[in-house]
């Protein structure tokens, strides 16, 4: 059993998902659990296990990220509005160690969250 979690799981390509984008710095694809029409998660390449961990000198990729969202969201057409959640730790219920962001749309969202 290996103890990649299953997003670098999924970078590695040892489990499938559809990957809606990617470069060479992240990935997209959709949540198996959508939890809206439109759920997508956005993650880096470089294994960092969340926002907690982020260090001096990951701010261009997180600002990449959300290029990458923005376009997405466009693609996607979700003229409407979205919500982009990042978990951070046990508190706001993280389950995967590695940092994503959950691109959420296609409804009316409630605030505040849960
Ligand atoms: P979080 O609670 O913020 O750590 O979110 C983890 C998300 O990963 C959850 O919304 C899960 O539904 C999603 N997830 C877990 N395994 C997979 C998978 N193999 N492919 C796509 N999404 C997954």
């Amino acid at each position: 059993m290996s103890d990649k979690n299953i997003f670098q799981r999924i970078i590695d390509r040892e489990i499938p998902a559809k990957i809606l984008y990617e470069d060479d710095q992240c990935l997209a694809f959709p949540d198996i659990n959508p939890q809206a029409p439109t759920h997508v998660l956005i993650i880096p390449k470089k294994a960092i296990a969340a926002i907690s961990d982020l260090a001096p000198g990951d701010e261009m990729l997180v600002g990449h990220m959300f290029q990458v969202i923005r376009a997405l969201a466009n693609k996607l057409g979700l003229t409407g509005g979205y919500r982009v959640v990042a978990n951070c730790g046990p508190d706001a219920g993280q389950a995967v160690p590695h940092l994503h962001f959950h691109l959420l749309g296609g409804r009316a969202m409630n605030w505040p969250p849960g």
